[in-house]
């Protein structure tokens, strides 16, 4: 059974801190690492951004933002004027765009409808609440769900991606599920918002640079909690049976 803290903090040491969710300073275009959203605005750049990194790299989510900002989109009623192709030109390099333009229009719909097109009601919703309502929103499943939850309205849920998949299946935790891993990270770490926010952006920084599809190993701070590893140093290796 993996030692959750102790993994959090070699990553920590090893990669310092995340400063996540990135979104645009005021006056600016481009989203940056710079703590998390301080303002409603910047809240719901999070919750587009959210519905924009599915499937796709984050570089492309940025260029996508950068363009909503260049046309004061990033706005409930705005997205949910605008004809559903101008947004999916606009949102084009984040991938999926017709399906990510209907997606957002569906949830500022939503937003509208429900909580009079504010972010700050929605949140006052407990977690399990605002997890409902928020899956129950056609495009938002159970990963950009919890992106918000966690992000925007800094609730402690655990957000689990591919990479943290891919990292745990390695570890020693394959074949689980979205739910049972989400569990796994919520029992054994502190019930913390920022503790989960960071420990999440830490697994994406080890999942994009080390635990990569040919993971390098022997740079993993995460080495010594590693079912891999041990199987790649030892004489009985059957590594295909952990990729
Ligand atoms: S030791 Fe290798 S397989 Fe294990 S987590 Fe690190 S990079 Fe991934």
């Amino acid at each position: 059974m993996i030692n959750l803290l102790g993994a959090y903090n070699n990553l920590s040491q090893y990669f310092g801190p995340q400063h996540w969710w990135p979104v645009t300073p005021k006056g600016k275009l481009c989203p940056e690492y710079s703590g998390g959203p301080r303002n409603d605005k910047q809240k719901l750049e999070v919750c587009f951004g959210a519905i924009l990194t599915q499937n796709t790299s984050w570089k492309n989510v940025e260029k996508a933002i950068i363009e909503l900002n260049k046309n004061s989109l990033i706005d409930v009623n705005k997205i949910n004027k605008i004809e559903n192709k101008k947004l999916a030109r606009i949102i084009k390099s984040s991938g999926y765009h017709n399906q990510k333009a209907k997606k957002l229009k569906n949830f500022c719909s939503f937003l509208l409808n429900s909580y009079d097109g504010k972010l700050s009601l929605l949140f006052r919703n407990g977690i399990e609440k605002l997890r409902n309502e928020l899956l129950s929103v056609n495009g938002i499943g159970p990963e950009t769900a919890d992106s918000i939850i966690l992000y925007a309205a800094k609730k402690p849920v655990f957000v689990i991606d591919a990479y943290t998949k891919r990292i745990m299946g390695r570890i020693g935790y394959r074949e689980q599920t979205y739910e049972s891993l989400q569990e796994l990270f919520m029992q054994k770490l502190q019930n913390s918002e920022k503790l989960f926010n960071e420990c999440h952006a830490l697994l994406v920084e080890l999942g994009k640079n080390i635990c990569k599809k040919s993971p390098l190993c022997e740079e993993c701070p995460l080495s010594n909690h590693c079912g891999y590893f041990k199987m790649l140093t030892s004489k009985e290796s059957d590594l295909a049976k952990w990729r």
